[in-house]
């Protein structure tokens, strides 16, 4: 017998993180936690055990979302929610209760329903039938849902047949997020990343040829002070052959309780200041070469939030922001670095004349923040944000 049939229902779903692009999504959660859960940075799921969750169960999550959004959308107009009573009294109405899956359905109905999120890591890992069958379910409920997305990882995708993912696009799938972090095969090995330059390219190729639009994330940092430019290069090498719909940057940080942390503890990886780390980024926009990708750092951990545009026109734009900082004295490096971890700046040229300056230099003078210790107080102030 098959033993996932025998797991219970636990109600509706929802697994800890998504893209921040996926904000506004419905998320849905078809596994638990990550298959590989061995890279050196991440802790995400540290100690929780990956598991296929049974398709059934996701059908009712499914299923549960749908009655939600057919009571709520009979009562209200979207963006005409009800107060909290309102809400309470919608609530009890209805026969199932599942204050998970209500809120979820809440929030969906108030942004306009327009994308879903399949959760956790990495959902291609299903039987391809069966997340077919998912998708199809999903588009029969939400017919207006224009966008289905979901991370995977690039050793999943080279090993789907080209027909499947063709059939996952025709049922609605139609943008992935992987997570490639480097190019440089001595990083992705070093963090134990499980794929190399070759299968990073080989996947975004795969997921393009389907027909789904394709996000990649780049992580600022990841090759250390030693590694810092060969993975600028080699990560720009990697995306020049793929020509991802989109590259999104997500700085390092070096969170407690990985390896990564205690490898850094050790001294053998050096995370680069955040000189060292715009010199990279600079390094890495300028080796971007013969691709249209649009770029974003919509991130706070990224130390420049400004870096935006389509390549190839907007290129020497985002270079210019970095500049700008190279522009500054040091001290002034200094106030930026931390305004910027405060949420007050989004560039360097949000410093001139901002009306937060005199709360950034009570912080720096609060911290004993100078230009010699700014990365050390800036990493524990990043701590917060992962
Ligand atoms: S594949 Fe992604 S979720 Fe899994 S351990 Fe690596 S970074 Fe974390």
């Amino acid at each position: 017998m098959d033993k996932k049939k025998k797991e219970e229902y636990r109600g509706f779903e929802q697994g800890p993180i998504r893209p921040p692009s996926e904000a506004y999504s419905l998320l849905l959660r078809l596994t638990r936690n990550c298959p590989w859960n061995r890279c050196s940075f991440c802790r995400v799921y540290t100690n929780k055990k990956f598991s296929l969750r049974p398709v059934e169960h996701i059908i009712m999550d499914i299923d549960l979302i749908h009655t939600y959004i057919q009571g709520i959308s009979q009562k209200f107009k979207p963006g005409q929610l009800p107060d909290h009573n309102g809400i309470s009294d919608l609530f009890n109405s209805f026969e199932t209760k599942d204050r998970v899956a209500f809120n979820a359905a809440m929030n969906w109905y108030a942004s306009g329903m327009k994308s879903i999120f399949l959760q956790d890591a990495n959902s291609l890992i299903l039987k391809p039938t069966d997340l077919i069958y998912i998708l199809e379910h999903i588009r029969n409920c939400f017919p207006t849902a224009g966008r289905i997305t979901s991370y995977a990882r690039s050793h999943t995708i080279v090993r789907i047949k080209d027909e499947n993912l063709e059939l996952m696009a025709r049922a609605g799938l139609n943008r992935i997020h992987v997570g490639m972090e480097s190019g440089s095969d001595r990083v992705l090995k070093r963090v134990n990343k499980g794929v190399d330059k070759q299968t990073h390219i080989k996947a975004g190729l795969k997921v393009k040829r389907a027909g789904m639009e394709l996000s990649e994330y780049v992580m600022p940092g990841l090759g250390g002070i030693e590694l810092s430019i060969e993975h600028a290069l080699e990560t720009a090498s990697a995306l020049n052959s793929i020509n991802p719909d989109f590259i999104r940057l997500r700085t390092l940080a070096v969170t407690n309780g990985t390896k990564l942390a205690e490898e850094a503890r050790r001294g053998i990886f050096e995370k680069p200041t955040d000189v060292m780390m715009a010199k990279e980024i600079r390094v890495f926009l300028e080796s971007l070469n013969g691709i249209d990708s649009y770029i974003k750092s919509d991130h706070i951990l990224n130390l420049f939030e400004t870096i935006e545009g389509r390549l190839p026109e907007d290129k020497d734009k985002m270079i210019r922001v970095i500049d700008r900082f190279f522009d500054l004295d040091p001290e002034e490096q200094a106030l930026y670095q931390v305004g910027r971890r405060m949420g007050f700046f989004r560039g360097p040229e949000d410093m001139e004349g901002s009306p937060h300056m005199d709360q950034v230099k009570m912080a720096c003078r609060h911290y004993g923040v100078t230009p010699d210790n700014v990365d050390l107080v800036i990493d524990e102030l990043m701590k917060r944000f992962v």
